[in-house]
């Protein structure tokens, strides 16, 4: 059964009362990013208290700072205004539970979706995979806190990025639904 129905019916039903929203300007009116992970558990619009028009909202595996999500950021601030960022990973993430070379290991073995046991991710599928995922850094995380100081340096010492843009760093708690700030990595990426 596809969910498409559902998304359909919802979104009659959202764009039945979509009032005014439909002037909103293009730049984001509260000018701020945020960077953060796809968990399906994460709600940045209600986390941060975002309405449409307010902010951008960059997502990925992990809210890692990639090249894309670089790519976006900047367009954020050089075309769209924005002139606050927030890195914000969360407790229980997907990807501390593997790394590169089990990815690879796991599409090698098949296309399917592997499983989340106590030992971690193992693949149940029949094959064939591919070695294709050897070649991709999955941009796993190994160290919860550590990797948003990273993810916020490396933001902080892009080329493209202004140094007058300050970079907070925080984690969503999936349990309380509390941003806890990481002050090493704010204090990275202040800004100067
Ligand atoms: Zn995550």
């Amino acid at each position: 059964m596809s969910v498409r129905p559902e998304v359909i019916a919802a979104n009659t039903a959202y764009a039945e009362n979509f009032g005014s929203k439909g002037s909103l300007a293009l730049p984001p009116a509260r000018r701020f990013a945020i960077l953060t992970c796809m968990d399906a558990r994460l709600d940045p619009a209600k986390y941060a208290g975002l309405a449409e028009g307010d902010a951008h909202v960059i997502r990925n595996a992990g809210g890692r700072a990639s090249d894309d999500a670089i790519r976006s950021l900047v367009i954020s601030y050089k075309l769209l205004g924005t002139a606050e960022w927030f890195v914000i990973h969360h407790t229980d993430c997907g990807m501390e539970f593997f790394t590169n070379d089990l990815m690879g290991d796991l599409l090698a073995s098949s296309l399917e979706t592997a499983q989340l046991g106590a030992n971690g991710f193992s693949d149940i599928g029949t094959g064939p995979g591919s070695t294709e995922g050897r070649y991709i850094n999955w941009l796993t995380i190994a160290d919860q806190a550590g990797a948003v100081v990273e993810d916020v340096a490396r933001i902080r010492n892009h080329s493209l990025v202004p140094s007058g843009i300050p970079i907070y760093g925080y984690v969503y708690d999936v349990r309380t639904g509390r941003l806890v700030e990481i002050p090493e990595a704010t204090k990275v990426g202040q800004a100067s």
